[in-house]
């Protein structure tokens, strides 16, 4: 029980006037005191959920399946040491660390039967990336998605989960999501816009959430939200989808916005409803068929969900081409790309997708529709970095390995539970295996863990050095 759970009186009467009569709010306030269960997603992009489930229950994980998210589990651990961010399947990206509720906006997108998997997506407000990775997962990297955050620390947190989930196809930006309809009209195939919100529903987690809780606040929030949804819309082609979530409570910021956006472009677009998204949902769902999760219903975090699609063009006002400075990227000529892909398939077995580009020292692999978008907006960063070069040839980098590594049929090293955690606290380690010659992909259990290269009988660690961990990692 949080019994310091901040639940100001002004907050609970706002709540109780808009709790639906079929819930009670004394215990709304109860689960608002209770601690979030914990739950995790399993990345498809790294292994199945059989696999993850029957690698896990040895060492005492229960997983318990979140109902609507196939690859979403509540952990129970016999065995809590070890923080569960350090376990070696989580710093292998085997499974990402996210609160059931917030499965659901991805859920609710990729069950339109208007998604269109391997077409261009956005996800317009993404740090630190738990909807981007379940996205790219559900998009089995193909495609692409363009991922933007606005702020500038919580974007590289988002690169880093992209990076360590072995996530391919995303182009990330860094812009206010209110250009996207100007600088983009009618691209994406699909839209997420989980908007920035009150926050509301995050009191399970953060007892503080509602520090600064005041009406004054909700209506700014509010008034951003709308032009965020307005401007997404814009972004959308006819014909696609878009959801629009927020983990937060209010109306102003939830049924209020979907209103003022069927106000304005009235049969341009609807609303499907989300009543059989799962069985259960028809608890959560409103009049109009959003989601809107109260905490007690499912003994999660708070949650709004709302689902479009968008039936024909509406004029756009907004429009108004973004300025570039100049694409720092050519094309890799073939000369240079096919020897290498030739290089890698023959050391490694693994085959390279995707456009090859340079850029000073550095080559990096872009997905494939990245031209649909090319000169249109810029990018944080492309796909991944494949690799640098220097003078006498190139090093294939920790993102490649982490992204391919485990597909790798040779040119690895598996190492022991000791060996292991040396190597992620920025050792170099001497495997029990004949030595080899050259960079080779670090795996522990058939996972890659990072890249490194031979010297003799040693394997000299080449983990970048953010990464290294010297405390409380996983279990010996
Ligand atoms: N989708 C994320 C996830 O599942 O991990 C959570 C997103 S969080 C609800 C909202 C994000 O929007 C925050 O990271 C915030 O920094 C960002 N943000 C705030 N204002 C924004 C704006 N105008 N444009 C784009 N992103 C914005």
């Amino acid at each position: 029980m949080h019994d310091n759970t901040y639940l100001p009186d002004h907050f609970l009467r706002h709540i109780a006037a808009i709790m639906p009569a079929h819930l009670a709010m004394e215990e709304f306030v109860a689960s608002c005191r209770r601690p979030l269960r914990r739950s995790i997603r399993v990345n498809t992009l790294k292994i199945s959920v059989s696999d993850f489930v029957a690698k896990m229950a040895p060492l005492g994980w229960q997983l318990d399946a979140v109902p609507w998210c196939d690859t979403g589990f509540w952990l129970t651990r016999a065995d809590e040491t070890v923080p569960l961010g350090n376990t070696a399947e989580h710093l292998s990206g085997l499974f990402y660390i996210q609160e059931a509720s917030s499965m659901l906006p991805v859920t609710a997108l990729f069950a339109s039967d208007k998604i269109k998997t391997d077409g261009m997506l956005l996800d317009a407000a993404a740090a630190p990336g738990s909807k981007t990775t379940q996205i790219a997962a559900l998009m089995n990297n193909q495609g692409m998605l363009v991922a933007n955050e606005y702020s500038s620390s919580r974007l590289k947190v988002l690169s880093a989960n992209i990076q360590r989930c072995g996530v391919t196809n995303v182009g990330l930006t860094h812009f206010d999501a209110k250009v996207f309809g100007q600088w983009l009209p009618e691209t994406f195939d699909a839209i997420l816009l989980d908007a920035p919100c009150s926050g509301e529903g995050t009191v399970r987690k953060d007892e503080d959430a509602l520090r600064n809780w005041s009406l004054e606040r909700i209506e700014e929030i509010a008034a951003v939200q709308a032009g965020l949804l307005e401007s997404a819309f814009h972004a959308l082609k006819p014909g696609g989808v878009l959801v629009y979530s927020t983990c937060t409570l209010s109306q102003q910021e939830n049924q209020a916005i979907c209103q003022s956006l069927l106000d304005k472009f009235g049969d341009a677009l609807s609303f499907d409803s989300l009543a059989s998204l799962f069985p259960g949902a028809e608890q959560a769902c409103t009049a109009e068929g959003y989601l809107h999760v109260w905490p007690q219903i499912f003994d999660s975090e708070g949650f709004f969900v709302a689902r479009l699609r968008k039936h024909h063009s509406v004029p756009n006002t907004m429009f108004k081409p973004g300025k570039l400075g100049k694409f720092p990227f050519s094309p890799l000529p073939a000369k240079e790309a096919d020897p290498m892909a030739h290089d890698i398939a023959a050391t490694f077995g693994v085959a390279l997708q995707g456009q090859l580009f340079g850029r000073n020292d550095e080559i990096w692999c872009f997905p494939a529709l990245f031209e649909q978008v090319q000169g249109k907006l810029r990018f944080d960063r492309i796909g991944f970095k494949l690799a640098e070069t220097f003078k006498k040839g190139y090093r294939l980098t920790h993102e490649w390995a982490l992204a391919h590594g485990d597909l790798a049929t040779r040119g690895f090293v598996e190492l022991d539970n000791t060996n292991a955690r040396e190597f992620m606290m920025g050792r170099d380690v001497w495997p029990e295996q004949e030595a080899g010659a050259g960079e080779v992909i670090v795996r522990y259990q058939g996972h890659t863990l990072g890249m490194g290269k031979w010297v003799g009988s040693r394997v000299k660690n080449a983990l970048p050095r953010e990464l290294v961990r010297d405390t409380n990692l996983f279990a010996e």
